[in-house]
């Protein structure tokens, strides 16, 4: 007998038709003889619907009031999941972060998961019942809600797993599995049979939200498989693992791209020792993390420092830069919200060159132009204009033919 651990997103549980649906397929994976805990987001479009409603009243509302109301959603999607299981002759009980106790640390908005007590949900499954448990939220050690981030209801399926050493973690979402790029946005986009934790790691924290970044550390750190599959059929999806050899065969497996970022530019900064830990230790100390940063060359003893964060960073990086730009005499600061991240994974990349032409002819070929650029080993990413996101993805597609299949390691370059 195997423990699962199922998630289902928030278009799983939109209405109360799909809200049966996802009764009916726990109840079948139960009934084939699995112990089954269900993990549930709020309904589609309800995070956000109350996150504009707290917006109404304050532009930046206080963390801790602010996860007490969003973590609500959650609250109505177990509550009715149990009562559809109930509903169709089969025991099951919902619980909320707290109840479990999903032990968090206190960064509202973002907390990271300390600790998960299984105990309550072990003694329930061995009862034969059905567990529903509430993503996305926590509690820390002051007894207040937290959340933990949005996306957040894949970290707490993959942890629950964890914790209960369950045999998979199955996240069904609206999508078949994990693409070679967002299937929304390029229709040549491919479902990938496997993917290796470090590559799906890459993808997410470069924007794929198909899983929440933490969800696949949780998963590579305590090797729990996770399969991401469709809840709209049967099809088998894509199962997230360690790395193994045909993997490391490809050079470039996914592209990504991320909205969600802003850049900050300030303009002649005087070119000396110091600057840049005085300016980005001021940003750290307010804990917002920088991603790209670029520093011109200088001239005449002033140069030009952009970086860039994540969009709800900005006004409170924005000030922090202010501050510091006076203090050192900065001549001014710009803020653009219009930009977009496209980026290129792949682990085979390590041992192949000719990758970083590819990327930029493709863009080139479309008259897109690359405001930064920063490469690691296994990946390549451009800033570029917003409005250019879902062109710049499927020309980079096209150029790395990954309608076909990811580039054999040692093969050569498609021409230009
Ligand atoms: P859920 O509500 O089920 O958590 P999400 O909206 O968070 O679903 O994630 C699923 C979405 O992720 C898909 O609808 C798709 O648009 C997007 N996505 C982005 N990149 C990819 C990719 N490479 N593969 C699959 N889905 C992707
Ligand atoms: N409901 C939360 C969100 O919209 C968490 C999740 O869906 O995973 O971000
Ligand atoms: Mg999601």
């Amino acid at each position: 007998m195997a423990l699962i651990v199922q998630k289902y997103g928030g278009t799983s549980v939109a209405d109360s038709g799909r809200i049966k649906k996802v009764a009916q397929r726990a109840i079948r994976a139960k009934e084939a003889g699995n112990s089954v805990v269900v993990v549930v987001s709020a309904m589609a479009g309800e995070t956000d619907k109350l996150i504009k409603l707290a917006n109404e009243l304050i532009p930046f509302p206080d963390g801790r009031e602010i996860d007490v109301l969003i973590s609500t959603g959650e609250q109505v999607s177990v509550s009715l999941v149990s009562m559809a299981i109930k509903s169709m002759g089969h025991e099951a009980k919902s619980y909320l972060g707290y109840q479990i106790p999903i032990k968090t640390d206190s960064a509202y908005g973002k907390a990271r998961i300390t600790h998960v007590k299984p105990d309550k949900i072990v003694k329930d499954i061995k009862g034969g019942k059905i567990v529903v448990v509430a993503g996305f939220q926590g509690i820390d050690d002051q007894g207040d809600v937290t959340t933990l981030g949005r996306g957040g209801s894949d970290t707490t399926a993959v942890a629950l797993a964890a914790s209960l050493k369950a045999d998979v973690c199955e996240i069904f979402t609206d999508v078949d599995g994990v693409y070679t790029t967002d299937p929304n946005v390029c229709e040549k986009a491919r479902k990938l049979e496997k993917i290796s934790y470090d590559e799906m790691l890459e993808m997410a924290s470069l924007g794929t939200k198909v899983l929440q970044t933490r969800a696949v550390e949780f998963a590579k750190k305590y090797n729990v498989p996770v399969h991401v599959r469709s809840s709209f059929n049967d099809n088998i999806g894509t199962l997230v693992c360690r790395e193994d050899e045909e993997m490391e065969n490809t050079a470039v497996s996914g592209i990504t791209y991320d909205k969600n970022e802003a850049k900050i530019t300030i303009t002649k900064v005087p070119d000396k020792p110091g600057i840049a830990h005085r300016l980005f230790g001021a940003i750290a100390d307010a804990n917002i993390r920088v991603d790209m940063i670029i520093q011109n060359v200088s001239e005449e003893g002033l140069t030009d420092i952009t970086f860039t964060v994540v969009k709800t960073n900005l006004h409170k990086a924005t000030n922090i830069v202010r501050e510091i730009a006076r203090q050192i005499g900065a001549k001014d600061i710009n803020t653009d919200e219009n930009i977009a991240k496209v980026s290129i994974v792949g682990t085979g990349m390590r041992s192949h060159s000719g990758i970083a032409s590819t990327m930029f002819g493709a863009l080139a070929r479309e008259g897109i132009n690359i405001m930064m650029i920063s490469t690691s080993e296994i990946k390549i990413s451009c800033i570029i204009e917003s409005k250019y996101t879902e062109l710049a993805v499927r020309a980079l597609h096209e150029a790395f033919q990954l309608d076909k299949k990811a580039f054999a390691k040692g093969s050569s370059m498609p021409t230009p």
